[in-house]
């Protein structure tokens, strides 16, 4: 026996890089336009001498301000550190019994990893062969349910109905809805939140308000859902966000108009990029996201374009996994950056 046999050993999630010279960076979906101007203005308005005071542990007026601004009560609201946190302490709250919690193969990897670290039995559920969502798998006994909607890294929307469906018929799991593109196009689940009192949506300020560097992220859920995981967080860590962070969540989540002109202009965007890559022959299934899902055409490895897009410090994201390895995970950034990928794109063709 030695320390060696008490240690928790697991394997972790590898985020994308963090190149830190000046590159073309379209792997890992941040946003291509800086946070909104209110955002801007709170944060310098911040004193420094404050910083010498906790932040408030309640997170009060960032759940506050998500509250109004969803049409809910502070009390469905929970705020972390980044939806990874939210997540994370999903997975330690709702999913405590025995049975396999289940999610797609293809889908979010952090879902595997939290039930790995958390020693949660988990199953997959195959998606269709064109990566479509399909309900049939989810309808079978379990100990707790995620659905990434719209799903990464396919970038595709299921459809409300078939969600509703999962939901309705496991009323005795909690099933979590990790809603982190939504704000892209797609369809929200938060209407199921008034019938069902089994759902949880979680949310995130790095995509679509541009807070990545700061990590805000959210989760709305029915009040007994959201106060177990106040109980577990408070149990953990009781004070999660860090007091730039709150205010500057406050800033974004009120600034309305910057957020869907923003978001607007990644959807234009995103748009012309998937034509123009379909002209040259990918195939580009409709992302309800920031990113594109697209594979090369015929006679082009998907692995070697993305190394040689690396070369010209493009940075795209590529996933060495069965079903994966034949597309490249590519974020909407600026026009003018989107232009210099479609133009150098040309070029190693
Ligand atoms: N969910 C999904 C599906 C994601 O792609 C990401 C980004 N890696 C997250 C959650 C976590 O994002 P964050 O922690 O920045 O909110």
């Amino acid at each position: 026996m030695s320390f060696s046999d008490n240690i928790r050993r697991v394997t972790p999630y590898t985020p994308g890089e963090q190149p830190q010279r000046k590159v073309i960076k379209l792997n890992t979906n941040e946003s291509p336009y800086p946070p909104s101007p209110q955002v801007v203005e709170a944060i310098r308005a911040i004193k420094a001498s404050k910083l010498r005071l906790y932040p408030d542990p309640d997170c009060r007026e960032l759940r506050e301000t998500l509250a109004e601004e969803y049409g809910l009560e502070p009390e469905q609201v929970f705020v972390g550190v980044g939806s990874d946190d939210v997540l994370s302490m999903c997975f330690l709250t709702f999913f405590a019994g025995k049975k396999p919690v289940l999610f797609n193969d293809i889908t979010y990897s952090f879902y595997e990893v939290w039930a790995d670290v958390y020693r949660i039995p988990f199953e997959t559920v195959p998606l269709r062969d064109d990566f479509s969502f399909d309900p049939k798998g989810f309808l079978k006994e379990n100990g707790g349910i995620v659905i990434c909607n719209p799903n990464a890294p396919t970038s595709l929307e299921a459809e409300l109905a078939d969600i509703e469906k999962v939901v309705a018929e496991n009323q005795d799991s909690v099933v979590l809805i990790d809603e982190a593109y939504v704000d892209f196009g797609a369809h929200t689940a938060l209407p199921l939140l008034k019938k069902y009192p089994n759902v949880v949506i979680v949310r995130t300020m790095s995509k679509s308000r541009a807070l990545a560097g700061l990590r805000v992220g959210y989760a709305f859920g029915s009040k007994e859902l959201i106060k177990a995981l106040h109980d577990v967080k408070f149990s953990v860590n009781s004070y999660t966000l860090n007091m730039p962070a709150l205010v500057a969540g406050v800033a974004a989540a009120a600034d309305r108009e910057y957020f869907e002109e923003t978001v607007d202009r990644v959807l234009v965007t995103r748009e012309k990029t998937k034509e123009a890559l379909r002209s040259f022959g990918f195939t580009v299934p409709e992302s309800r996201t920031n990113f594109l899902f697209a594979k090369p055409p015929e006679g082009t490895s998907a692995e070697s374009l993305f190394e040689k897009l690396k070369e010209k410090d493009i940075y795209v994201r590529f996933f060495k996994k069965p079903r994966l390895s034949d597309y490249l995970r590519i974020t909407i950034g600026t026009d003018a950056e989107m232009e210099q990928f479609i133009k150098v794109l040309q070029e190693i063709l």
